[in-house]
C-alpha cells in the first residue's frame, strides 16, 4: 500500500513520509529544526504567519507548507500556533544517542521539568521513557503548552507524545 493511502485509512504517517519533510544532514548537525507534519492540502496558513523569520512558504492556501531551513532558527513560535498540532521541533545536537523533541500539549495535568514520562508514538502506544527538559506556555506560545522531551535517538520517528503514568 502507497504511503498516502496508509495516512488516509490509518491516520498514521509513514517513516518515508516523515524522513522526506527532513533538512539535509549538514543542518540537522547545526541544531533545532523544525518539521512540519502536515501531510494533506488543507487551507490553513497560521504556520506561515506566526514565523517572524520568514522560513515557511506556501505557494498558496490549499498548498502543504514549505520550510527554509537555511531561515529556520527553531523558535518552536510554529510550534505553538499551529491548530493542526502538525509541527515538530527536533534537535539531533544533544548527544550521548539522546534527542529532544518539541510538540504541543494540550492535555492537564502539565508536566514539569526534570519529569520521567513515557513517550508515546503515533497510536498512543508506549515506545519508551522520556525526561521533560523544557516546559512553555502563556500568551507568547499562543496560550499552547510547549512541551520538549527527552528521549533515545532512535524514537526520532515513532515519539510525538507522553503520557503522564
Ligand atoms: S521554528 Fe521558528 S523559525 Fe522555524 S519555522 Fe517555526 S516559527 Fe519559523
Ligand atoms: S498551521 Fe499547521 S495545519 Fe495549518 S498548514 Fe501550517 S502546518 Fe498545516
Amino acid at each position: 500500500m502507497e504511503s498516502y493511502e496508509i495516512l488516509e485509512s490509518t491516520g498514521v504517517a509513514t517513516r518515508d513520509m516523515f524522513e522526506n519533510l527532513l533538512p539535509s544532514s549538514e543542518r540537522r548537525a547545526k541544531g533545532p529544526y523544525i518539521v512540519m507534519e502536515c501531510y494533506e492540502e488543507i487551507p490553513c496558513n497560521p504556520c506561515v504567519t506566526s514565523c517572524k523569520f520568514g522560513a515557511v512558504q506556501m505557494e498558496e492556501l490549499n498548498k502543504c507548507p514549505h520550510v527554509d531551513y537555511e531561515k529556520c532558527v527553531g523558535c518552536a513560535n510554529c510550534v505553538s500556533h499551529c491548530p493542526g498540532l502538525a509541527c515538530f521541533m527536533i534537535n539531533e545536537t544533544v548527544g550521548d544517542g539522546k534527542i529532544d523533541i518539541t510538540f504541543p500539549y494540550e492535555l492537564k495535568p502539565v508536566p514539569a521539568k526534570g519529569d520521567i514520562v513515557n513517550a508515546l508514538d503515533r497510536k498512543g502506544a508506549v515506545v519508551g521513557k522520556a525526561e521533560i527538559v523544557r516546559v512553555l506556555s502563556g500568551p507568547r506560545m499562543d496560550h499552547t503548552n510547549v512541551i520538549t522531551m527527552r528521549v533515545d535517538q532512535e524514537l526520532i520517528y515513532d515519539a510525538r507524545n507522553i503520557s503522564l503514568e
